[in-house]
């Protein structure tokens, strides 16, 4: 399989703003992202000619495409882990393979292996009945923090159950739902980071600046590289710890590793095997940008330098707003009025309350101003209002 200019074909199976985001980077590699996306106003789909449609849960559709790349990788984690395993078997290539991918699909597989791995979790066990979940809290105090096993994101799966009574009405409920769940210990952390990383089947890794994601309703709103503050120890214990990681499961492709930093070092909360939130900063903010990596990776080029582009760079998710005020061409217009510098990045996704619409990304030469202009610029981009009080002049 090859493109028109004899360049191997890249295949992503899922059409969102990832899979968009990496075809900007196939572009300049001499390649068009061939996608495999469920709707034709996808994200990816609305940019890139090289579409198919087709679900990523039917072995069929899976199959026709693969036939039709050299590689196979995801913008998601929700292609079935048994469909995965059969086109390996037929002997397509899948990158990252399935026993890596599971890892990243299934939130108890992911911390028995890196417990096994003596990788520092939060202490967990699996949840079949309420006095399971009773006896976790009895042990390890409360809150603690129900999870779906599988299917989560953006903190839906997520549940913090505060006592004994909260916990034994939802637990039967999510059980009777047929949720499959664990529960874990709440962590009392100082904050979140990400450990991106990005290795090669022939076995090269590379590892981008640690960053602190900020979440609000259990949704990163905003990423600060390099995390300010971060000792320069703690942030080569997390690159790797990353890499290990990494190169243990077998990953290849990115991958990011959310963290929880505490008094003591920090603690793995969950992996992605994909192009990550917690990297669209490097698209302006790197040398090399997460995309890009990602392609090279599995296209099995050497990887590139990671090296951010400025002292402090900010990204800012741009979350539709309720009621939304101005176009949001008219929105632009103001924000690169009053911001030269931002750089934006639309998904191409119908405005919706709280929906991931886009993102900013703003360089500077110090974090707590540029995170201000940055916070500000991706709320006005979001809803068409800048602040009571702030002036666009
Ligand atoms: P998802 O896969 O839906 O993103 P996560 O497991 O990453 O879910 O959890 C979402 C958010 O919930 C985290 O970013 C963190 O803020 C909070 N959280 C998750 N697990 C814990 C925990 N054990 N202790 C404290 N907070 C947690």
């Amino acid at each position: 399989m090859s493109s028109p200019i004899g360049l191997p074909v890249v295949g992503m199976v899922g059409g969102g703003q990832l899979a968009r985001m990496t075809h900007q980077a196939a572009i300049a590699l001499g390649q068009s992202l061939r996608v495999l996306a469920v709707a034709e106003d996808e994200s990816a789909a609305v940019v890139t000619p090289d579409v198919r449609l087709g679900k990523h849960t039917d072995l069929e559709a899976l199959r026709a495409f693969a036939q039709e790349c050299t590689v196979l990788t995801f913008d998601h984690e929700h292609v079935p882990g048994e469909h995965l395993r059969a086109l390996e078997a037929e002997g397509y290539t899948v990158c990252p393979g399935s026993n890596a991918l599971r890892h990243a699909q299934d939130k108890l597989v992911m911390r028995t292996e890196l417990a096994a791995h003596d990788i520092a979790v939060p202490a967990f066990t699996e949840v079949h009945e309420v006095g399971e979940v009773l006896a976790f809290g009895a042990e390890h105090g409360w809150p603690v923090v129900a999870k779906a096993i599988r299917g989560g994101y953006d903190g839906r799966g997520v549940w913090l159950l505060g006592s004994p009574e909260e916990a034994s009405v939802l637990v039967r409920e999510l059980l009777g739902a047929g949720t499959p769940l664990m529960v874990e210990q709440h962590v009392e952390m100082r904050r979140e980071l990400s450990a991106m990383v990005a290795r090669s089947p022939f076995g090269q890794a590379a590892a981008w600046p640690v960053v602190e994601t900020v979440q609000r309703d259990g949704i990163c709103v905003e990423v600060l590289a390099p995390a300010p503050g971060l000792s320069e120890q703690l942030a080569a214990d997390a690159q790797r710890l990353a890499i290990r990681i990494a190169e243990e499961l077998g990953v290849v492709g990115v991958l990011a590793v959310e963290l929880f930093e505490t008094n003591t070092g920090v603690v793995v909360n969950e992996l992605a095997m994909r192009p990550h939130n917690s990297g669209h900063w490097s698209i302006d903010g790197a040398r090399t940008s997460q995309f890009e990596q990602h392609l090279r990776a599995v296209l099995d080029y050497p990887l590139g330098r990671t090296e951010p582009l400025a002292p402090a760079v900010v990204m800012g998710n741009v979350l539709g707003g309720t009621e939304p005020n101005l176009r949001i061409d008219e929105r632009m217009h103001h924000l690169f009025a009053r911001f030269p510098g931002a750089k934006v990045h639309w998904y191409g996704k119908a405005e919706r309350p709280g929906r991931k619409l886009g993102h900013v990304t703003m360089l500077g030469e110090r974090m707590n101003p540029l995170r201000a202009e940055a916070e500000l610029a991706a709320a006005f981009l979001g809803t068409g209002r800048w602040p009571d009080g702030f002036s666009i002049h």
